[in-house]
């Protein structure tokens, strides 16, 4: 490339396929494509995944027993050997000069294919010893290959690719040789790198790859981390400001009778976290712009009557409200929940000859029958339905309202962007519904920033009083799990109920449902035979599903075998005990959700977590639960475990921007990136002034994505 050519930019390298260069052939490319490296572009943004500094590890000689430390060492010999149960044992003896440590594995077969002798490895964990030998039980294990340098990058590299670490840095060193010469062209407003003293994105990029010194690769890493955050929110305040502009919204009264009414007739006095929660929305809802408010809560925090004063705000004003949930299942709970929360709640209505009229609420889902659900269709047109629950058939094109005001979204975690989208544009055509999501999930306020776009956030961090704590145990061996069936018998004795949750098996509701049905055998020919079992699942038609819920609910039944639809929304409070079987096939916020269904009467509630997990981190999973009934402090070890995945969710998983941006550890850089991006944004709204960072935005967020970022 001449020298005359103007600095690289992030475009520049987005259009160099990978195979120019050097090294990179076909095979290499085939790789390469696998890990999703096509471009110099992805594969200078293919950052490691961790730094090891070498000049801190410990020869194996001077390991004494309890020391934790890093340890460099070859591969001098592998086995594996069957346990007791299903368990194995793999060990793997490295060794530097004449000295050797033993790794073991428990049940991960796979170490002994990984590990083969002769590989170089760096692996950290605590040693041990066991007859005389130096050990390291369930060791960080980094494939490291022959390295110099003394500051070792360590890239995310996928075992079936191919790819080493070594060919990742040999092609990385070979795309920054070839880039010196013009360098990388720098975005950021000279005034902002100098207000937080950032390194320049040349320096970043070499810093972050290739350092001399761990103190290097944190400036890069901060320099780049910055980027990633300020694209993002660049982005999402732009849209913001541009909705602000341009929707105009209903402005909405929370003084009135109905909502007053709706108040008074609770059976208990809201608690400090609702009531704020409440003024919050109120708030939005009076101002003529759009609401798009989060309404954060842990399980049984009492979310639905704020989004039910929600709804009646928009019902007193003459408007519609309309509550969406993510199955027919939960929709239905919903429906049966508000409706016995409202009762005979009359709204005001000086045109009718008694000043009252009752509040009509309906269930609109695709198992309401073809003639009743013509005539609900027939009045949310005219206006005579006021708040509608169901699923997105809500927002089908066939559903029209007179005047959707407020909409009520309980995201838990399966809602998508697209349709909250189009339920957005289900309001007056003159006038945006505001909207409120739910969600139990609970998040960090900054990135909820970024997750949930430009929504605000309330929070309900306080517990309704007189919830009683739930024991958690966890189940591993057969006679552990016999130990569970006789305490659910214990407990039906003693006049309570219970959950059991099925395995979850894979991607398909049918085998959930095979494996629930199996369940319900098993159990009630064998160690449940004596008990009332009824089964719930997605598939059984919604009225045999409401009968054995209110069977269930009124005790006709001891113990309720279900699928996950029992998940959310169900309240019985004489059910004080919760079985779930294979439970480290679940998440853990999932598991949060499910224990949520007990412990929610004045009794003392016992949940069972069953399982004899394959893995380190299912055993982490069931080991948090065990340990906290806070959804916080667990959605904390689950960030811990999963990283992003928690809070970026399934739906956005490799479709963004934040490569080496941690919403948890970088979460102080989120609050300053949306700070500069405000100042930037405000005053140049469309980026006309900064093109560089306009096209960074362009390249790397995309419209998709930033749909997806916005959400609502
Ligand atoms: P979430 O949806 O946040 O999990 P819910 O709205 O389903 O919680 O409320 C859980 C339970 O707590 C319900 O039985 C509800 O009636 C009750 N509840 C809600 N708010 C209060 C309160 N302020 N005091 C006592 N009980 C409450
Ligand atoms: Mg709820």
């Amino acid at each position: 490339m001449p020298a005359g050519d103007p600095p690289l930019t992030l475009r520049d390298l987005a259009e160099m396929p990978v195979n120019r260069l050097r090294g990179v052939g076909e095979k290499k490319e085939k790789s390469l494509a696998a890990a999703e490296i096509r471009t110099v572009l992805d594969l200078v943004q293919h950052y490691p995944r961790r730094h090891l500094d070498r000049t801190r590890e410990a020869k194996i000689a001077d390991l004494r027993k309890g020391d934790e430390a890093t340890v460099f060492g070859e591969v001098r010999s592998s086995g594996t050997r069957q346990l007791r149960g299903r368990r194995t044992l793999t060990e793997v003896v490295i060794g530097d000069g004449g000295h050797q440590l033993t790794l073991t594995f428990f049940n991960q077969r796979w170490r002994e294919k990984q590990l083969q002798p002769g590989m170089t490895l760096m692996v950290h964990g605590k040693c041990d010893f066991f007859r005389g030998n130096r050990q390291m039980t369930g060791p960080v294990v980094d494939l490291v290959g022959n390295q110099t340098g003394r500051i070792i990058p360590v890239y995310p590299q996928s075992e079936k690719s191919g790819l080493l670490t070594r060919d990742l840095q040999t092609f990385i060193e070979e795309a920054l040789a070839r880039s010196s010469v013009r360098g990388f062209a720098d975005p950021l407003p000279d005034a902002v790198l100098d207000r937080f003293d950032f390194v320049t994105r040349n320096a970043a990029i070499k810093g972050i790859h290739n350092p001399e010194t761990m103190a290097e690769k944190d400036e890069a890493r901060r320099r780049l981390v910055f980027d990633e955050l300020l694209r993002v929110q660049l982005e999402l305040v732009r849209r913001k400001r541009r909705i602000e502009r341009e929707t105009a919204g209903l402005s909405h009264s929370l003084a009135g009778e109905l909502v007053d009414r709706f108040h008074e007739r609770l059976p208990f006095p809201l608690t400090g976290a609702q009531q704020r929660a409440i003024g919050e929305i109120g708030a939005d809802l009076a101002l003529e712009r759009p609401m798009h408010r989060l309404l954060q809560g842990d399980v049984g925090s009492g979310k639905t009557v704020v989004a039910v004063t929600a709804l009646l705000a928009a019902v007193q004003g003459g408007h519609q409200g309309a509550l969406m949930a993510p199955t027919e299942v939960l929709a239905e709970q919903h429906h049966l929940g508000v409706t016995s929360m409202l009762g005979d709640l009359m709204v005001p209505d000086p045109s009718t000859l008694m000043g009252d009229r009752p509040l009509r609420v309906e269930l609109l889902t695709n198992r309401v029958g073809a003639g009743d659900r013509r005539k609900i269709l027939a009045d949310l047109v005219t206006g005579k339905v006021d708040i509608v629950i169901g699923t997105h058939a809500l927002i089908q094109d066939k559903v029209e309202y007179a005047s959707l005001g407020v909409v009520v979204i309980d995201e838990q975690h399966r809602f998508g962007v697209e349709q909250r989208a189009a339920l957005r544009d289900k309001g007056d055509v003159r006038a945006a519904p505001d909207v409120l999501v739910m969600t139990a999930t609970p998040i960090p306020r900054t990135a909820a920033m970024t997750v949930y776009g430009d929504l605000d956030v309330s929070v309900l961090d306080e517990l309704p009083p007189g919830r009683t704590p739930i024991d958690t145990t966890w189940a591993r061996t057969e006679d552990e799990t016999a130990g569970v069936w006789s305490a659910v018998r214990d407990e039906v004795a003693g006049g309570r109920q219970a959950y059991v949750v099925c395995p979850l098996i894979g991607e398909s509701d049918a085998l959930d449902v095979r494996s629930a049905t199996e369940t319900h055998e098993e159990l009630s020919g064998g160690e449940l035979h004596d008990l009332r079992l009824a089964l719930l699942h997605g598939q059984m038609p919604s009225a045999e599903k409401a009968d054995v819920m209110e069977r269930f609910r009124s005790g006709d039944i001891d113990v309720l075998i279900a699928t996950t639809v029992i998940e959310v929304g169900v309240d019985v409070p004489n059910a004080t005990v919760m079985v779930v079987l294979d439970a480290d096939r679940f998440g853990i916020a999932q598991l949060h959700q499910l224990r949520g269904r007990v412990g929610r009467g004045q009794a003392e509630s016992r949940c069972f977590l069953v399982g004899d997990p394959s893995t380190g981190d299912g055993e982490a999973r069931i080991e948090a639960l065990e340990a906290s009934t806070d959804g916080f402090a667990l959605a904390e070890v689950d960030l811990d475990l999963r990283g992003e995945g928690t809070i970026m969710g399934e739906r956005q998983k490799g479709r963004n921007d934040l490569r080496l941006a941690s919403l948890v550890t970088d979460r102080e850089w989120v609050g300053v990136a949306r700070e500069v991006a405000m100042e930037i944004i405000d005053a140049d709204p469309e980026l006309e002034a900064h093109p560089e960072l306009a096209d960074e935005i362009a390249l790397l967020l995309g419209d998709d994505e930033a749909e997806f970022l916005m959400k609502s």
